[in-house]
C-alpha cells in the first residue's frame, strides 16, 4: 500500500513520527509520505523509523495556500528532507498559526467558552492547529469531543473559526517545485469552487509547476473521484491521495485511500517528478 498524506505531532497527529511510520509498517504500507501543516519538522526522525522499519517515507508538507476564495491546502513532496528556499519560509508561517490562534481564542472567549494559550500549548509539540484548540475546549468541559467542538465553534464557517493565512498559492507551488519537489493540491473539495473552478485553478498552477491533485482518498464518492481523474487527465496531473490520517481509531487507517486506492503508476510518476528511484519489492526484503 501507498500513502501519500498523513500527520504527526510535529503538527496536529497524535503519533510521534516514529510511531506513525511504526504503524503504517504494521498496516503493510511500504510508501509513505509525511505531510505536517506548515513544517518539515517530522519528516527526518520519520525517515529513520522509515529505515528501520522498511518503510519508504517521502518528505513532505502541507501547505496552507491563502487564495482570492479562501484557503487550501497544497502537499509538497520532495527528495530529501530540507528543500531549500521553502525551509527557510516555514517560521514566518509559524507564526501566522500563532496569531490565528490567539484571534481563535479571543472569538471563544467572546462566546463564554474561555481556554487559555497555555492549555492548548500543551497538547501542542510542533505547529499549532484548531485540533489542539480543539482538546483545549474538551478538557475545559466546553465540549464532550474534538469533533462536538469542531462543529459548534473551530470549523469552517462555525463562529471562532477564523481562515488560517498562508502562503499565495504560485508562490507555494513554485517554492515545492525550487526545493526539487511535487507540488499536489490536496482534498480538492476544499477549494468550494465546484469541479469547473477546481480546473481552473489548478490549471492557472500548472504554468507554476503544479505536479498532482489529491483523487485517491478515503472520503470521495466515486462519481467525484472520476471528476477528479478527469480533471487530472486532461491537465496531466498525477492522480496523488492519501489517508490523512492524523488519530488512530478516528477517521481513515494509514493505508486507506479509497477503492481503488493510490496506485503505484501514481506513485511512480511522483518519484519520477522528483528525481528518485522507485523502491522495487527486493529493496526491503
Ligand atoms: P488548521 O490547519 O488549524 O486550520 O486545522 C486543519 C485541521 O483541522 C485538519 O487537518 C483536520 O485535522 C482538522 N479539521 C478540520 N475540520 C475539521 C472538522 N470539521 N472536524 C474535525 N477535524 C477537522
Ligand atoms: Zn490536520
Ligand atoms: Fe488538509
Ligand atoms: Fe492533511
Amino acid at each position: 500500500m501507498i500513502d501519500l498524506h498523513a500527520h504527526t505531532t510535529a503538527s496536529d497527529g497524535d503519533l510521534s513520527p516514529a510511531a506513525l511510520v511504526a504503524r503504517a509498517a504494521a498496516h503493510g504500507v511500504r510508501v509513505l509520505a509525511v505531510t505536517d501543516h506548515d513544517t518539515l519538522a517530522g519528516v527526518e526522525d520519520a525517515m529513520a523509523a522509515g529505515t528501520a522499519h522498511g518503510v519508504t517515507v517521502i518528505p513532505g508538507i502541507e501547505l496552507t495556500v491563502t487564495a482570492a476564495q479562501g484557503s487550501f491546502h497544497l502537499v509538497g513532496l520532495f527528495p530529501h528532507p530540507r528543500p531549500a528556499p521553502l525551509a527557510g519560509r516555514l517560521d514566518e508561517l509559524a507564526h501566522a498559526r500563532e496569531l490565528r490562534a490567539r484571534r481563535i481564542l479571543e472569538l471563544l472567549d467572546g462566546l463564554g467558552m474561555p481556554v487559555g494559550m497555555e492549555d492548548v500549548r500543551r497538547h501542542t509539540t510542533g505547529t499549532i492547529g484548531r485540533p489542539h484548540i480543539a482538546q483545549a475546549l474538551v478538557d475545559a468541559g466546553h465540549c464532550a469531543d474534538r469533533r462536538e467542538a469542531f462543529e459548534r465553534v473551530l470549523g469552517d464557517g462555525r463562529p471562532a473559526w477564523i481562515p488560517q493565512t498562508g502562503l499565495a498559492p504560485a508562490e507555494a507551488v513554485r517554492l515545492v517545485r525550487d526545493g526539487g519537489g511535487a507540488a499536489v493540491i490536496a482534498h480538492p473539495w476544499s477549494l468550494r469552487l465546484g469541479h469547473r473552478g477546481v480546473e481552473a485553478t489548478a490549471a492557472a498552477l500548472v504554468r507554476h509547476g503544479l505536479v498532482g491533485l489529491e483523487v485517491h482518498r478515503p472520503e470521495v464518492l466515486p462519481d467525484q473521484r472520476d471528476a477528479y481523474a478527469r480533471i487530472a487527465r486532461r491537465l496531466g496531473l498525477v492522480a496523488s491521495g492519501g489517508s490523512d490520517f492524523h488519530t488512530p481509531g478516528a477517521g481513515a487507517e494509514l493505508g486507506h485511500t479509497g477503492t481503488p486506492g493510490l496506485p503505484a503508476d501514481a506513485c511512480e510518476r511522483l518519484f519520477t517528478a522528483i528525481g528518485q528511484r522507485v523502491p522495487s519489492v527486493h529493496d526491503h526484503s
